[in-house]
């Protein structure tokens, strides 16, 4: 069957909608799945029929009415029977069911037995051959088709179907992983002859799902190993040397997670035969800001050019000066580049460090072909798009990107495996633990209060995140930040000396802004969340986050990560006018939790990916059948893959995976 048309019952209205449910093709109809199963698979006699039980009678009706009721509704209501006894069988506003059942037909029902009035009547219940007697699928109800029409055309259509499915895995593979049959699968997805039938089909569908994940991952890995570094970095006697005591002239020890990371990079970088492609994970904190300057480091001890690229301007500003500071008296050229401060960068020399801000991708690169390192921080801030400014470059640099929003390990083997991947995964020396606390609104007063008392005490500072709307800072939350800043001088901290930032600021401004708090000038700090990445005051140890329940947990964890970078105890308070019990259940998770991939985790339970990643990774899939957390069917699928890789070289992958790997791809991944 080549289109839906030749389906019988397909016509040009019914076509439409099902394209606007992406289904295009006889095949994608088999690939729609049931989103659950009711079980009539128990027929019973009508004199044995017991209350909370599903199940299927067979009998003859022998009275059909509509009843219409004072109140404008009406209700259907039927007898049937068969030869032990009689039922009755009740629905609500269905007064065109009088086409289809007429008393004298003999008929099966289906559904759910209860007390009506008094007395065994089934609600509700489905009747004829495609929804009775067997478990049915009920399909997810969208764009006007119900599930019901789709229980039927799939079982009238279902062998016509699959009559074009051929089985995408090799049969020695399919026996030694005991998995279902491909076309077996999809005819007991959607007509399951019994429970385990149906979990084995699941499990094979799931499987495959996973699998074609992890196909591209490794197709694109395979494709970023063609590339062999433009420039050759080494690491000599005498670099070793410099880069050691630069380590050395720190003011403190790098832990033992960024003595392993760093090794990693080093020797990914060193590597003379391929190009690094590298994920760097670490909490908040953790410090992967040094290991990104030693890096660059390297790099420029090797008289070759790097790139770090901040997602914000205060960002870049902060590991500009950063990178001066540690880097200072060595004679080596830093240049910072953002959407305020234009530089030439004809005058960037081979072996310079550049810091900018996203800004530079929108410049006509000349640079790109000269760079050997590029350092992407805080990834998951980039677009795809953004990232791919580098795609018309043949020769690819070294690329390392550093994100604070840990991945759990089931959706970095799913889908990041063309990374590698490197973990920092203890913080700095013994920090304190960050004070959490839910504020529900009635508390607000007493605890700006306590925060007034205990900046005048310690001369502390305090960070006051106010709501944002959306992820762009739209003018709504700008006035919302502008408000809250009025209001709380005004009225909440007369006494106290307030900052305001926000992203329609402009930046020579809101640097002047952060450096006024920087230099204590200011006690509290109010800001939307542009605030989240990066900045690092060790001053402040209080930070609001109004309206908390609006964040995702990942989010909240970063914006609490601003505080806690000194020696003073820290707080943190979450302030919600919410009542929803599961959105307080996420906040007290993270008034006791601390570990950034317990967290994630959580959010991946509690919310489904697509809310809890879509933030580090732009179209994040959305799964149909397979689940990010289900651990199992993940390693599973990647013990088929490894299967596949070692002993089956000739497999074609384009039959499970249908995506193109281009180079395009390779670098916006
Ligand atoms: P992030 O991983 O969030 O980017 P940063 O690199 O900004 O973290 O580091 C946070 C703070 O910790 C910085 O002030 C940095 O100087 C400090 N730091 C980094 N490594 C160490 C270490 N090994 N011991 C103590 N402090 C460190
Ligand atoms: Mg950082």
């Amino acid at each position: 069957m080549d289109s839906l048309s030749q389906i019988p019952g397909i016509g040009p209205k019914i076509l439409e909608k099902l394209n606007r449910l992406n289904i295009n093709h006889p095949k994608d109809l088999l690939y729609h799945f049931p989103s659950r199963y009711i079980d009539f698979s128990h027929s019973v006699k009508i004199n044995s029929v017991l209350e909370n039980e599903n199940i299927t009678i067979t009998g003859k009706v022998i009275d059909f009415k509509n009843i219409f009721t004072r109140n404008g509704k009406n209700i259907q209501k039927a007898i049937v029977s068969d030869d032990t006894g009689k039922i009755d069988l009740i629905w609500f506003n269905q007064p065109y069911l009088s086409k289809n059942i007429k008393a004298g037909d003999n008929l099966s029902f289906a559904g759910t037995v209860s007390l009506y009035l008094n007395k065994k009547t089934i609600i509700a219940p489905e009747y004829g051959q495609y929804n009775t007697g067997k478990i049915i699928s009920v399909y997810p109800e969208t764009s006007g088709l119900t599930s019901k029409w789709f229980r039927k055309i799939i079982q009238i259509q279902i062998n016509n179907l699959l009559k074009d499915i051929k089985e995408t895995l090799p049969s020695n593979l399919i026996k030694k992983f005991k998995l279902l049959d491909l076309k077996i699968s999809l005819l007991q997805i959607h007509c399951p002859t019994n429970p385990q039938f149906l979990e084995q089909a699941r499990t094979r569908l799931a499987t495959e799902e996973i699998l074609s994940l992890q196909i591209r991952s490794y197709l694109l890995k395979k494709e970023w190993q063609k590339n062999i570094p433009k420039t050759k970095l080494k690491v000599t006697k005498i670099i070793d040397k410099k880069i050691k005591d630069l380590i050395k002239s720190l003011p403190y020890k790098l832990t033992d997670s960024q003595d392993k990371v760093l090794a990693e990079i080093f020797t990914d970088l060193t590597n003379q035969k391929q190009v690094m492609n590298r994920l760097l994970q670490g909490d908040v904190g953790s410090g992967k800001t040094i290991i990104a300057l030693l890096a660059c480091y390297l790099t420029h001890l090797n008289n070759s050019l790097s790139v770090l690229i901040a997602p914000t301007e205060i960002l870049a500003n902060q590991h500009y000066q950063n990178f001066q500071e540690i880097l200072k008296n060595k004679d080596i050229p830093i240049f910072l580049l953002t959407g305020s401060k234009k530089i030439d960068l004809k005058k960037i020399p081979k072996n310079g460090i550049l810091i900018s801000t996203h800004a530079v991708i929108y410049q006509k690169l000349n640079l790109k072909n000269k760079i050997s390192l590029l350092i992407v921080d805080e990834q998951h801030k980039f677009g795809v798009k953004q990232r791919s400014f580098l795609n018309s470059s043949l020769k690819l640099p070294h690329c390392l990107t550093m994100t604070a929003t840990p991945i759990p390990r089931t959706i970095s083997l799913t889908l990041l495996g063309n990374l590698d991947i490197s973990i920092i995964d203890t913080l700095p020396q013994n920090r304190l633990q960050i004070k959490t606390f839910l504020v529900p609104d009635h508390k607000k007063t007493s605890c700006y209060k306590w925060i007034e008392t205990e900046i005048k005490k310690t001369g502390c500072q305090a960070f006051i995140v106010c709501p944002f709307i959306d992820i762009s800072e739209s003018m709504a939350s700008v006035k919302s930040a502008i408000q809250e800043f009025e209001h709380l001088s005004k009225e909440v901290f007369p006494n106290l000396k307030l900052g305001l930032i926000h992203g329609k600021i402009k930046s020579v401004d809101r640097e002047k802004i952060i450096k006024q708090f920087q230099d204590k000038q200011l006690d509290i700090l109010i800001t939307t969340p542009i605030i989240e990445v990066g900045v690092d005051i060790p001053n402040s140890s209080i930070i609001i986050i109004q309206s908390a329940d609006r964040f995702g947990l990942a989010a909240l964890h970063q914006l609490r990560g601003r505080v806690g970078r000194g020696h003073l105890q820290s707080y943190c308070y979450l302030f919600t006018e919410s009542n929803n019990q599961k959105a307080i259940d996420r906040l007290n998770f993270l008034e006791k939790n601390h570990n950034g991939l317990k967290i994630a985790e959580f959010d991946l339970k509690s919310r489904g990916p697509g809310e809890a990643f879509s933030t580090i990774q732009h179209g994040f899939p959305s799964l149909k059948i397979a689940s990010f957390s289900d651990t199992k069917l993940i390693s599973l699928s990647q013990e088929i893959l490894k299967e596949i890789i070692d002993n089956y070289p000739d497999y074609n992958f384009s039959q499970i995976t249908s995506e193109n790997i281009t180079a395009e791809s390779i670098i916006s991944n």
